[in-house]
């Protein structure tokens, strides 16, 4: 790293040490960029120590990449590099008694099924088993929204009229008693959580003011309410801070990020803040930008900004019409196949981006059919599993003996004799003696049950206690094998044949806690905190030499030489919701526009005139999305392919069917200002069109200013890209 990597927009942000910067720039500008090298200058000229500084990423990803890079330059060990939940989660380890005594350091971290696990005990506890409007799913988005709105039990409570809102208070109550019984948080509370102790304990945050003396932050624009009121309160002391973002990338609203963070709130809470702006793009083609940018530009809530494109024009971007999803996919593949032949480009130069997880099925067969390497981004996460949830609950009642969850998930796996019933008698027990689930065990010789499951119950209480207190004293590594074999998980999955994914999958995470010992040295609780704070693109490997598959959401801060967004059809590409609001629309737009801008040469935009969706059997037709209507058209060229299947060829002797040929026809229509090669008359650009497909005719302007028109049918022109 070096200072003349940058420009002097750039160096003027990095060079602001003091006081709050909020640098305001499109995509591809290097904001990112900024921050890396900022994190750098500022240690390199010793403005502040590695362990002063605190880096906010969107990803975990995004922080891993960002502390690789800065460690190739310099030493920064002790930097704070990471997503606003794995820095709660630290504060929370460290103070989280002071929030609330009856927590202590050793906290899970619950995911939503966890929480739904929670919400049925409380719904069957209330009698609500029969009421539709009250289950898990709901109730979860439910209190997930009152949470992101910092809404008390007593705020829902004074808001609730009538029986369902009612109930649904009380659900809240029990709720956040139970997890601060089970020693839980979930993923709200690991923001919301340190505000609150901001708020109460003065002196923790001080701590944190005191330690943290620089702040940044990255993708500002998706910052919701409360992680901005978390780095208030950081920053709130010294105000050195930092944060980078684009307006018109502003695409969680639906997860509560609220755009006005960088529009006006920061402004308002810095209010010396320095702004700066970037108006270079190092990373598309004019013509991309130019085509990302008319379409965007149609908002009504944006702020006007500039950005050019330095790398030139570029080629245009292919609009490809497809008949169907299975030849959107086959388009994409054929295109992928040809540039890497022409181009002699790498799978890992590709990536296919869609609006819906759903749309990557057709492409994943075609894929594989065609023999394409893919990686696929997001779908079922690994640490989601069956098998990998109950061995996880192990290590995590082992580190949280209060997480009744987990309890409940292994107190009878592997089976043990211990059911429904005697599970509920042992909860009544610990009810009756205000203990714990797990201490009720202790005394299951109180309960009428035969001999047999009360030493399977003792047992297994001495195996856990044992482990419990072991968890200091052997590596996790060491530890994870031992609790294996002890509770005879391995040889469940291995013995049982239909098993073997799942046994293979366990070996997995084997692996994946060595490599953590390995790597980072950390026990047990932090890789349970790094498991529980894992994302779908952390699973990612980028790179690996494959095509990446991913929603556009995902693809976020990223790059990629080419680009496919596919299903630009009305209602899939901008989606349509049931309440659909100019707002959700607008954040559409902004979706589309940070799609397109992940291509740095080519970029290709493709929809399907049927397409199954929605799981149904039958097809339906579509309107080609509104951003192909809004788009410059300067920047397009169409592209027409049809690819036509020969009949499956069936060999009459044994009825098998033995081929699959398909043949793939394509049109490529000229454009005014291609260049193309003639046989004859060598190179020239094309001056007029007319007509279009096979039948149409150019005037070209040959090298010596020879003008000549011709058919394309016959004239065999190549393009030259
Ligand atoms: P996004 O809005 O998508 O998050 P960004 O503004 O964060 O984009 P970066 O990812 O930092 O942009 O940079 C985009 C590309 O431009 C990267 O490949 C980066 O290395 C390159 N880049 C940024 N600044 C410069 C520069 N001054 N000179 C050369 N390349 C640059
Ligand atoms: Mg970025």
């Amino acid at each position: 790293m070096k200072l003349s990597d940058l420009n002097n927009e750039q160096l003027k942000a990095v060079k602001a040490t003091k006081g709050p910067v909020l640098v305001f720039a499109g995509a591809g500008s290097g904001k990112t960029r900024v921050l890396t090298y900022k994190v750098w200058y500022l240690i390199k000229n010793k403005i502040y120590l590695p362990k002063e500084i605190l880096a906010l990423t969107f990803t975990n990803k995004a922080a891993s990449e960002m502390r690789e890079r800065i460690n190739k330059s310099i030493k920064c060990d002790g930097v704070t590099v990471g997503t606003f939940h794995s820095i709660g989660a630290r504060i929370l380890r460290k103070y989280i008694k002071n929030l609330d005594k009856r927590y202590s350091s050793g906290f899970t971290i619950y995911d939503g099924s966890d929480q739904k696990l929670i919400l049925k005990e409380i719904i069957e506890e209330l009698d609500l088993n029969n009421y539709k409007e009250f289950n898990p799913n709901l109730l979860q988005a439910k209190i997930d929204s009152f949470k992101n709105a910092s809404m008390s039990v007593k705020d829902v409570q004074s808001e609730a009229n009538g029986f369902e809102n009612k109930k649904i208070a009380k659900i809240y109550d029990l709720y956040l008693e139970k997890l601060i019984q089970n020693n839980a948080v979930d993923f709200n509370d690991l923001i919301l959580l340190p505000i609150q102790l901001f708020k109460k304990n003065k002196s923790s945050l001080k701590a944190y003011q005191n330690l943290w003396k620089y702040i940044l932050v990255d993708e500002f624009q998706d910052t919701n309410s409360p992680q901005f009121k978390l780095i208030s309160f950081l920053a709130g002391g010294h105000k050195n801070i930092t944060v980078v973002g684009d307006d018109d990338q502003s695409i969680y609203g639906w997860r509560g990020a609220n755009i006005d963070n960088i529009l006006t709130n920061f402004k308002d809470t810095f209010p010396k803040a320095v702004e700066i702006k970037l108006e270079k793009n190092y990373r598309s083609t004019q013509r991309i930008l130019d085509g990302a940018w008319s379409v965007v530009s149609n908002n009504a809530n944006r702020a006007e900004k500039k950005l050019v494109a330095t790398k030139g024009q570029g080629e245009r971007i292919s609009l490809i019409p497809t008949g169907n999803d299975k030849e959107e996919a086959l388009a994409v593949a054929d295109s992928i196949k040809k540039d890497i032949k022409i181009n002699k480009s790498k799978f890992q130069d590709f990536a296919i981006l869609y609006r819906t997880n759903a749309q990557s099925r057709i492409i994943e067969q075609i894929f594989m059919r065609e023999g394409l390497p893919y990686s696929i981004v997001g779908g079922t996460k690994f640490y989601d599993r069956k098998e990998i949830k109950n061995v996880l609950a192990y290590l995590i009642l082992i580190c949280n003996l209060n997480d009744n969850v987990a309890l409940k998930r292994i107190i009878n796996f592997p089976v043990r004799g211990i059911g429904e019933k005697t599970i509920k008698l042992l909860n009544d027990l610990a009810n009756k003696k205000k203990i714990s689930l797990f201490e009720s065990l202790q005394f299951a010789k109180e309960l009428k049950l035969r001999n047999k499951q009360c030493d399977s119950i003792s047992n297994f209480y001495d195996s856990i206690n044992k482990f419990h207190d072991l968890l200091e004293k052997l590596d996790c590594k060491e530890l994870f094998r031992v609790i294996l074999e002890e509770f005879n998980i391995e040889y469940y999955y291995k013995n049982n044949p239909v098993e073997q994914d799942r046994y293979n999958n366990i070996q997995e995470l084997k692996s994946s806690i060595d490599y953590f010992a390995e790597t980072s040295g950390g026990g047990l609780r932090e890789f349970l905190q790094e498991i529980a704070l894992y994302t779908d693109l952390d699973d990612w490997n980028s790179k690996q030499n494959s095509i990446t598959l991913m929603t556009v959401h995902a693809a976020k801060g990223l790059e990629f030489p080419t680009v496919f967004i596919t299903g630009l059809e009305q209602g899939l590409f901008p989606l349509m919701r049931v309440d659909d609001s100019s707002d959700q629309f607008e954040e559409e737009r902004r979706l589309f526009y940070v799609a397109l801008t992940r291509a740095m040469e080519k970029a290709y935009l493709l929809n399907a005139y049927y397409r199954r969706r929605f799981g149904s059997q039958s097809t339906s037709s579509f309107i080609q999305s509104d951003f192909l209507n809004e788009i410059n058209k300067d920047s397009l060229k169409v592209k027409k392919y049809k690819s036509v299947y020969t009949k499956r060829i069936v060999n009459s002797a044994n009825g098998k069917t033995v081929k699959m040929a398909r043949t793939v026809t394509e049109f490529d229509d000229f454009a005014v200002g291609d260049m193309v090669q003639h046989n004859l008359f060598g190179v020239g650009t094309i001056i007029v069109l007319n007509g279009a497909g096979e039948n149409q005719k150019v005037g070209i302007e040959f090298k010596d200013g020879l003008k000549k028109k011709l058919i394309v049918k016959y004239a065999n022109l190549k393009r030259i890209d």
